[in-house]
């Protein structure tokens, strides 16, 4: 078995970190022991128009439940990021725009011009009858103007959906019509590794199945596309037009900020609301200390705004900070492998935060693509969206970050605003696949997942929160029973996060993955992670899903599907290779049933592996595969079919 070791504090992380091993302590302590006088501090780093008095009232028992942050306070969430720049900082870029070809010219926004950019946006929204509250759906590709979009409706008090550039027109209309939007903001085409999306065609295609009355498209590629007179509106042509002037409104804290549905790995896609000054405090805090940043570093969250990641870490979180963040359109294989750390060379970024499925496929392709690159600019490395496997993070922290760059594996959900468990650079050691510790504020417990009691010191279960935090969503939008019922009624009392969880020793968290995919072998609960994270510690393989499949005598059996290593042969030998190889390094009980060979795993167009479509495969009940609308690429799953041992 390879030894993953333990990476302690670096010196200089330890000396100059904002947030040091002791910092983490006492602030830590102070956070659970005193909660208001912490968020109280916290709240400084908000402008606020009236400052709240009241800071905490919540309240997760079903009878009494209510989550209210900052209550009494008002603020304006686009002048947080935008107007008090302004006097300070409004020639420093605040958006850094590389293109989906390194040969397409780049963009710059300083806050000076996203300011004045969201004042022009903004006016145009409320001239086309867009009022504080309304619902604007969001469908636009990673380019500036979606930004624009994102702050001039927080900038008039409408709510932003945002539905991510890639969903087809059916997902689309169904978001529309869930949140009541009758205003769509999108473009002529998106652009992402050289293939065209289209988008203005998409959306005349949800306009069939929703009710919507404006659709604000930026000419993007300057594709021919099709034009509806009075329900068309042209974003430049009209922007023109506008003022540049925009009084941001003034919001209480307990507003809507946005709509986000959540990925859909599990189910049917969730609504989930986020209000304003809370989300505020969290984003901009835990951007700031998990990624320890200092104003004029330049920062790069490879997420896309379509996922709570691009919301927080792309947009509202480095902008309230007054970062420069950078936002790319393309993908990370395009026009080759090289392309993540070509643009960190070419804008000196220092952090980078990206998720596990990316790191996977470019480990796949062997390290020469990395390596010829500079990366000297780095100095922390974030992930984000599924548990890192142990072999994944070597990689990414010996060849992406050349053993010098602290890996922050922040654990959060769309659900939680911001980083929930991470480690923070300065303050801990690192263990490889292990999110390590609770944000300020967050207060983890792993229960039984039978009958709900805390598990104490080591030990194994399921994951809840048992406080609210600022960042907490409030309500599933038009449906708060669900709300109450997915989250608050399996572990009464406490928030349930749907993931299973491990706690070491030494108090270091471990997600083990969803609640819903632990396997039971003969009565010993699995996570899937862990095998998985076995299978990819193989050389052969780059990537694993694991799933329970019926077993006469063990009652689950393991099931799993594994993508090899770029220039690997899937022989028989290797199947019993592998077979072996989990054998000796979980044990005998691990022993994998059925290796199956997948050239590519059904993903999440955010790029989870969505299991619950393996595990009708495996089970043998393709009949009905369930909610497949956000697949990435539906064409995987027929060659998982064809090749399924049920098949033969
Ligand atoms: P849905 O809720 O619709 O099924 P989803 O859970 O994939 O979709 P997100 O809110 O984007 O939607 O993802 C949150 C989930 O992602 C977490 O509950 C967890 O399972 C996983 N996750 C995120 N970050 C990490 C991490 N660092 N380590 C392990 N798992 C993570
Ligand atoms: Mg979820």
């Amino acid at each position: 078995m390879h030894e993953h070791v333990t990476h302690p504090v670096p010196a200089e992380w330890a000396a100059n970190a904002k947030i040091d091993a002791d910092a983490y302590a006492l602030k830590y302590r102070a956070s659970v022991d005193d909660p208001d006088s912490f968020w109280l501090g916290e709240a400084q780093r908000i402008d606020w128009m009236r400052a709240p008095t009241k800071i905490k009232d919540t309240c997760f028992d079903t009878d009494n439940f209510r989550i209210k942050w900052f209550e009494d306070g008002t603020l304006n969430l686009a002048a947080n990021c935008l107007d008090r720049h302004l006097a300070t900082r409004g020639d420093d870029v605040a958006i850094l725009w590389e293109p989906d070809h390194p040969d397409t010219p780049n963009r710059q926004l300083t806050y000076r011009e996203l300011h004045e950019a969201t004042c022009r946006f903004a006016n145009l929204l409320k001239d086309k009858g867009v009022k504080r509250g309304d619902r604007v759906t969001i469908y636009l590709p990673m380019v500036p103007e979606a930004a624009v979009a994102m702050l001039a409706c927080a900038r008039i008090g409408a709510v932003h959906s945002i539905v991510f550039a890639g969903f087809s027109p059916d997902a689309l209309a169904q978001r529309i019509t869930d949140c009541e939007s009758t205003i769509v903001l999108t473009s002529d085409e998106g652009l992402r590794g050289g293939k065209k999306v289209p988008l203005k065609a998409n959306v005349d295609a949800a306009c069939a199945k929703a009710k919507v009355d404006t659709v604000i498209m930026l000419r993007h590629t300057g594709a021919d596309v099709p034009f509806v007179e009075g329900r068309d509106v042209d974003w430049a042509e009209a922007v023109a037009g506008m003022s540049a002037h925009c009084e941001p409104e003034e919001m209480n804290a307990e507003d809507p900020l946005f709509i986000l549905y959540t990925s859909g790995s599990t189910g049917k896609p969730k609504g989930v609301l986020h209000t304003t000054g809370g989300y505020a405090v969290w984003a901009s805090m835990t951007h700031e200390y998990t990624f320890d940043y200092r104003p004029g570093q330049i920062y790069w969250c490879a997420a896309d705004i379509g996922w709570v990641t691009g919301h927080s870490y792309v947009v509202y979180g480095p902008l309230m900070n007054g970062a420069t963040t950078l936002m790319f359109e393309g993908v990370p294989n395009y026009p080759d492998f090289s392309r993540f750390w070509q643009v960190v060379d070419k804008y000196e970024v220092e952090q980078f935060y990206a998720a596990p499925t990316a790191l996977r496929a470019l480990m796949r392709e062997g390290d020469e693509w990395v390596k010829k690159t500079s990366r000297k600019s780095l100095k922390v490395l974030g992930s984000v969206g599924e548990p890192i496997n142990p072999e994944a993070w070597d990689w990414y922290y010996d060849v992406v970050g050349d053993k010098r760059c602290p890996i922050v594996d922040t654990w959060w959900q769309t659900e939680t605003g911001g980083h929930m468990i991470t480690p923070l650079p300065g303050a801990h050691a690192l263990k490889p696949g292990s999110a390590s510790f609770p944000m300020f504020g967050v207060q983890p417990a792993v229960v039984d997942p039978a009958d709900g009691h805390v598990l104490e010191g080591a030990t194994e279960g399921a994951l809840v929160i048992l406080d609210s935090w600022p960042g907490q969503m409030r309500t599933v939008y038009g449906d708060h029973d669900r709300f109450i019922q997915t989250y608050f009624s399996q572990y009464p009392g406490k928030y349930f996060t749907g993931d299973g969880c491990r706690r070491d020793e030494d108090g270091y968290y471990w997600i083990t993955g969803r609640i819903d995919d632990v396997i039971n072998v003969s009565g010993h609960r699995m996570g899937t992670a862990e095998v998985e994270s076995a299978l990819v510690d193989h050389d052969a393989v780059a990537e694993a899903a694991v799933v329970g499949m019926p077993h006469d005598v063990k009652g689950q059996g393991i099931y799993a599907y594994v993508t090899t290593m770029e220039g690997v042969e899937n022989t028989e030998e290797l199947r019993k290779e592998l077979i072996q190889w989990v054998r000796k390094e979980i044990g005998p009980i691990a022993t994998p049933d059925v290796v199956q060979f997948a050239p590519g795993l059904p993903k999440t167009r955010s790029g989870k592996i969505m299991r619950r479509i393996l595990r009708k495969i495996a089970e043998n009940d393709t009949g009905n595969l369930g909610d497949t609308s956000t697949l990435a690429d539906p064409s995987v799953v027929d060659d998982l079919l064809a090749n399924s041992p049920h098949a033969k």
